[in-house]
């Protein structure tokens, strides 16, 4: 029997790419989100537009016998979203984590997998050696996206223990790719250099911070083979999803301008930066057999151009 899954924020960067592959592999999907995917249509066979904040609205997205239930929806952005915004992020993600996971346990869902990310690690020193997933404790996450993430995380593994459910928990690393958010505020870092570097006429463009915090990125196809992989294994206990590549910010800004063939002078300036480093470990995730395809000059080769043409878009 094709089994039944239900994907909540498929109309998001991450979700609507997980839901093509589901497809593609021969899954029944649902998607649930507040909006469709902003750039080309979801192959979810039923697409419904729900707020899972609200309970009557979860439980109906949730009902209609799933098998597997990915939880990816969150009120979601860059650093400069996640310091701006902390008390929409407490109370929206909550929510939408509480119903979905309370909906999943009334509904006798098998398996479920849940959306955190490597934002529940502490800040590090640069060249600090790796951290693990235990080491995510004592918690000390540098945001309240981070804070909130854990709280999700225990409450799955509570359901979970409570209702014999089935738990895949995947901490993120920054991820990119084609039909990311590029503008609007929500970005993340190797989009919003993308988006400078397209509109830079004068080879200047400004950039938060000194450009020396290290960061590793993942491009959203291997994010999702990471998923699979996950969800395909028996492994209960939260687990990063990463590259081993890490750059500097400034060492990002010169990978995206050797990709647009333009000579970039950053003007580095003050904003949310966000932790100083982030350096941790992918071995439980490989041990699954998941290594990623592209580098970050591969991906952004494929990233880059797709931002470009929507600023032309955009701008025409
Ligand atoms: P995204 O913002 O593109 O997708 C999240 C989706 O959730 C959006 O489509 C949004 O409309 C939906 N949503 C928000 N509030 C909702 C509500 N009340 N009801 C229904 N849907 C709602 O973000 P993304 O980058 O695709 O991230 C997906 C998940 O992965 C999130 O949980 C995020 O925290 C996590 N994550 C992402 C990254 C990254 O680099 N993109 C890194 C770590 C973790």
């Amino acid at each position: 029997m094709i089994k039944r899954i239900l994907v909540c924020g498929a109309g998001g960067f991450i979700g609507s790419h997980l839901v093509n592959k589901l497809v593609e592999e021969g899954f029944y999907v649902r998607g649930v989100d507040l909006k469709e995917p902003e750039w080309s249509k979801s192959k979810a066979q039923e697409f419904m537009l729900a707020d899972l904040r609200e309970t009557d609205q979860a439980a109906e997205a949730l009902s209609g016998d799933f098998d597997h239930v990915y939880q990816l929806a969150a009120d979601m952005g860059g650093m400069g979203f996640i310091h701006s915004a902390e008390t929409e992020i407490m109370r929206n993600s909550m929510l939408i984590n509480l119903n979905v996971i309370d909906q999943a346990a009334r509904n006798g869902v098998e398996k479920y997998f849940l959306a955190s990310s490597v934002c529940v690690y502490r800040d590090m020193q640069i060249g600090e050696s790796e951290l693990s997933e235990i080491d995510a404790y004592p918690a000390n996450p540098d945001n309240e996206y981070g804070w909130e993430k854990l709280y999700a995380e225990r409450a799955v593994l509570a359901y979970g223990r409570e209702f014999g459910i089935s738990t895949r928990i995947a901490r993120f690393q920054n991820c990119y790719g084609p039909e990311g958010t590029w503008l609007g505020g929500r970005e993340k870092a190797p989009a919003a250099i993308c988006r400078k570097i397209a509109e830079s006429t004068n080879g200047q463009i400004e950039a938060w911070g000194d450009g020396t915090a290290v960061r590793s990125f993942i491009f959203v196809d291997d994010l999702v083979t990471g998923i699979r992989k996950l969800m395909e294994s028996d492994i209960e206990e939260p687990t990063n999803i990463g590259t081993r590549e890490y750059v500097s910010v400034q060492e990002l800004v010169q990978i995206v301008a050797n990709v647009a063939d333009k000579k970039i002078e950053p003007q580095w300036i003050s904003g949310p930066v966000g932790v100083q480093s982030r350096n941790f470990s992918n071995d439980v995730i490989e041990s699954t057999g998941f290594k990623p395809i592209y580098s970050l000059a591969a991906g952004l080769a494929i990233t880059y151009p797709w931002i470009e043409e929507q600023l032309l878009t955009f701008n025409s």
